[in-house]
């Protein structure tokens, strides 16, 4: 019976795991916390999205970087695998908009529950609160040291996950583990994160959320990513999807050197000739008003103020004075409210 040693008991582990003992292998599983998947417990805002109902080429299309890698995993266990696998096991799942498949009852600790249950029902050694601390390879032989020993088996496989909220136990080990074998690892880069900004104004705008805008990240005047779609501030810069998409594609880019400047196009619909035409019939209807009034129809009250003082316009400055100057100002604001270069 061949034996198989599983460090890190996250989605990976377990299923590498389950998988093993299903083709009769004697399996020990370890994990440094007290429990199965604990990152597993908040994913989904708790929800857990299981996976997406969308082809095994769109999951390569979105996936950054070297999708292709991925051909030979799919090609042998697919989304349709694993859905057919939760069902034979008793999980209910339903579909949500965009393709997306959760547990019916919305509980990403009933997916760690089961998980837990199945890793016992098929005899895997568990061995929690169990911190695996190196791994070396013998001729043919792995042996594993953990806090309560050394193991030995036909082989190891590192299922530590990535360095991301590590307060789940996650801290990026598996990378020491893979180096002391003789692997080499890429350099590591954030994704899918919000960013900071060093200006306050995005922090006064905390809780704004901005939809159908297109933000950009630009270097040295060159752009070198954007996304269009929904975003928000936040107490300490820019979050929400087009950010976290924008993180992403700038881990993957060469170009993509932080700090980075980040120009947010409010109204990417419109070209300036057309923006400018809107402007003019805002500031007839408003005419007898103050600056900040006669952007209310086309901007949220909160941003008003900040995209008057980007244009250099004062918002308590007529709208009957603001010159032909001044509104291109105004409308090249619009098109790209920005962080310092
Ligand atoms: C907030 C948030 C929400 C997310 N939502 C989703 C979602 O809805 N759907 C989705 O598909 N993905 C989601 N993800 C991503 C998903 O959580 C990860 O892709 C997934 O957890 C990776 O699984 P893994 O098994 O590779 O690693 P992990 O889940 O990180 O598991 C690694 C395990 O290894 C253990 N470990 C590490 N070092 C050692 C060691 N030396 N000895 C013993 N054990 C060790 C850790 O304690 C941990 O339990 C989300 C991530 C976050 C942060």
């Amino acid at each position: 019976m061949k034996e198989i040693l599983v460090i890190g008991a996250g989605a990976a582990g377990i299923m590498a795991a389950l998988a093993a003992a299903e083709a009769g292998a004697r399996v020990h599983l370890f994990e440094k916390n007290d429990i199965v998947g604990k990152k597993m417990g908040i994913t989904g805002k708790g929800r857990c999205n299981l996976t997406n109902s969308c082809s095994m080429a769109d999951f390569i299309a979105h996936t950054p970087g070297h999708g292709k890698f991925l051909y030979s995993a799919y090609e042998q266990f697919t989304n349709q695998d694993l859905l057919d696998k939760l069902h034979t096991w008793g999980l209910a799942t339903k579909e949500e908009r965009g393709g997306r498949i959760f547990p019916q009852s919305d509980s990403a600790i009933e997916v760690r529950k089961l998980f837990y249950r199945k890793l016992c029902q098929k005899g895997v050694d568990l061995h929690l609160s169990n911190a695996v601390h190196a791994v070396k390879a013998w001729g043919s032989r792995m042996v594993v040291s953990a806090a309560s020993g050394n193991y030995e088996g036909d082989a190891c496989i590192i299922t530590t996950g990535g360095m991301s909220y590590p307060v789940t136990g996650s801290t990026g080990d598996g990378y020491g583990f893979a180096r002391s074998l003789g692997h080499s690892v890429t350099e590591l880069k954030p994704s899918l994160i919000p960013f900071t900004t060093e200006e306050t104004w995005p922090h006064t705008l905390s809780g704004l959320s901005l939809r159908n805008v297109e933000a950009s990240l630009w270097k040295r005047g060159k752009k070198a990513a954007s996304h269009f779609g929904e975003m928000l501030f936040t107490h300490f810069g820019v979050s929400g999807p087009i950010i976290l998409m924008l993180s992403t594609e700038a881990a993957h880019k060469k170009s993509c050197v932080f700090p980075m400047q980040l120009r947010i196009d409010l109204k990417p619909a419109l070209s300036k000739e057309k923006l400018d035409a809107r402007l003019r019939r805002d500031f007839e209807k408003y005419i007898r008003k103050e600056a900040a009034n006669g952007l209310k129809d086309l901007l949220p009250q909160r941003l008003i103020p900040i995209v008057l003082d980007q244009a250099g316009i004062a918002a308590a400055c007529p709208v009957n004075q603001i010159s032909r100057e001044q509104r291109q100002d105004l409308v090249d604001t619009l098109k790209a409210l920005s962080t310092a270069s």
